[in-house]
């Protein structure tokens, strides 16, 4: 199934210090001292059956290790090469704006050591900031067939942009802090806000104004939604009309129908739900039959680090578990295109992009 590596992806769910490289964690913590090293790569070898809980004691770890700009900046390079390489054409980054006054590090400066990441990078062409009005979308437009590539500039090139998180346990004060910084942020290629952090935590009633706020200024916001048991939260996300939602796990009937009737697309995680232990197996996934119902889905990673996988890896899981074939699986992915939170410009280059990549397949 090598066709899952190389048909051209799009990444809508993925967590900056989720997507770390294992090689990248393991070098960090080589800083530790022994005994908690040795703690640490325990957690970290021990990927395949963590629960939510467990999952969100690594991120605190993690951050310990990763919250520095130097650090911020090298893996947001790192995560931006690793999808390119797995020909993901455009990718929405998400990340939490971290404040650390002992190392004078603000929500902003957070951002702009992933700005100097995107920057930083340079075994691919990274096109980050939305286009001004008269400019031509893609500096360097995608290849769009394969014998282009060869006769042109082989390089690779993604489309990245960026999602601010709120974690939920923010206030109210913060969450909306996170809001004014995507504002000022905008020209820089952040698109949107990003409601996550420990699903066990806060009341949706303390991020609402600030996701209103977020809506009214023209930012797109996609919600973690239904990662545990809570129908009044599922219901009151439902009623907000987020532009997507992700993982959807635990809906009931009334859930289902909402969201069918709202058309809202899902961010699904396939493997991160399986290994967090919310769904027993791949066959129980709800992905089937949304998809077999014709509801917008995009496969995504959530933290391909965390829980070692690739975009390419959920392509293939799919495509074996429920015996979809190349042909459906590209459809898949070409159809995200619509679900994006970049500008119309970069839709109509993926649009046309994926266009020029389907008639060389037929
Ligand atoms: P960061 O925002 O620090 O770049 O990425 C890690 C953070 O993303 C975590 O601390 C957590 O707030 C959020 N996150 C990552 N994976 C998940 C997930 O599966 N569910 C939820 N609700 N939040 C997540």
């Amino acid at each position: 199934m090598e066709w899952c590596f190389s048909m051209p992806k799009l990444e809508l769910h993925a967590h900056l210090n989720g997507s770390i490289r294992n090689s990248t964690l393991l070098e960090l913590a080589t800083a530790l001292d022994e005994k908690d090293f040795s703690e640490v790569e325990h957690v970290i070898l021990k990927y395949d059956d963590r629960s939510l809980k467990e999952v969100f004691k690594l991120f605190d770890l993690i951050h310990i290790l990763t919250t520095d700009h130097d650090t911020v900046t090298r893996i947001t390079k790192e995560v931006v090469e690793d999808f390119a390489s797995e020909n993901v054409v455009y990718l929405e980054l998400r990340t939490t704006p971290k404040r650390n006054d002992s190392i004078g590090m603000s929500k902003r400066s957070y951002i702009e050591a992933v700005l100097k990441g995107l920057r930083s990078v340079n075994s691919v062409d990274v096109d980050f900031a939305p286009h001004s009005e008269d400019s031509k979308t893609f500096l360097n437009p995608l290849p769009s067939t394969t014998e282009d590539k060869c006769n042109r500039d082989s390089r690779k090139k993604i489309f990245v942009r960026l999602l601010l998180s709120i974690d939920r346990r923010e206030t109210t004060e913060a969450a909306m802090e996170t809001v004014k910084l995507a504002l000022e942020m905008r020209q820089y290629g952040v698109v949107g806000i990003d409601l996550s952090g420990n699903p066990s935590i806060g009341e949706w009633i303390t991020y609402l104004p600030a996701l209103k706020f977020a809506r009214e200024q023209g930012l797109h916001v996609t919600l973690h939604c239904g990662e545990v048991r809570n129908p009044k939260e599922i219901h009151n996300m439902l009623d907000f009309h987020p532009e997507r939602i992700g993982h959807a796990i635990f809906f009931e009937e009334e859930h289902w129908r909402k969201l069918k009737s709202s058309n809202i697309p899902v961010e699904i995680c396939l493997t991160s739900n399986i290994r967090t232990l919310s769904v027993p197996s791949v066959d129980a996934h709800h992905f089937v039959d949304w998809y077999n119902a014709k509801h917008p889905l995009v496969l995504c990673t959530d933290d391909s680090g965390v829980f070692s996988t690739s975009l390419s890896n959920e392509y293939k899981i799919v495509a074996m578990s429920f015996g979809l074939g190349r042909k459906e699986m590209f459809e898949l992915s070409r159809n995200a295109v619509e679900f994006i939170f970049a500008d119309n410009g970069v839709k109509e280059d993926l649009r046309t992009y994926f266009n020029s990549v389907a008639k060389n397949m037929e």
